[in-house]
């Protein structure tokens, strides 16, 4: 419990210093007046339902040809949590539902290839990350 409230304050902390693209919502925009602040959302984080562990974080996007988007935070945040840091990009059909994933691996490693999988291979892919925490990690799972 100690190791999660010295990890919430790193993460606290880490937020409060970087905000770089939030504009529009009243919260960011109050922040943003004051000097020397700084802090971002973090678009993904995975959590177990029985113990409300952090299993990994992420950034995501829609996919549009490339891949544009800031992590470094997120993957600073992944690494101090000591999870799984996702870049991920989602592909949408013509009726906004998505239809592809692409995505990579921004902590432990930082992988510098994407990842491509259809959506039910990408919730598999949750799921994995599910049962591992539960069969190993897990607070509340009855193993
Ligand atoms: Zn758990």
């Amino acid at each position: 419990m100690r190791l999660l409230t010295n990890v919430l304050q790193v993460l606290v902390t880490i937020l409060a210093r970087w905000n770089y693209f939030n504009t529009g919502d009243p919260f960011s925009e109050w922040h943003r007046q004051y000097e020397g602040l700084a802090f971002i959302d973090i678009d993904f984080v995975e959590i177990c339902k029985k113990c409300k562990d952090v299993l990994a974080v992420g950034e995501t996007a829609v996919y549009k040809g490339h891949y544009d988007k800031k992590f470094r935070i997120t993957q600073r945040v992944a690494e101090s949590l000591k999870v799984l840091g996702f870049l991920i990009f989602y592909e949408l059909n013509n009726e906004n539902k998505i239809v592809k994933f692409r995505y990579r691996i921004i902590n432990p490693v930082r992988d510098h290839n994407y990842h491509i999988l259809e959506p039910n291979q990408f919730v598999k892919m949750l799921h994995e990350l599910h049962l591992s925490h539960e069969k190993f990690n897990c607070k509340r799972s009855k193993k």
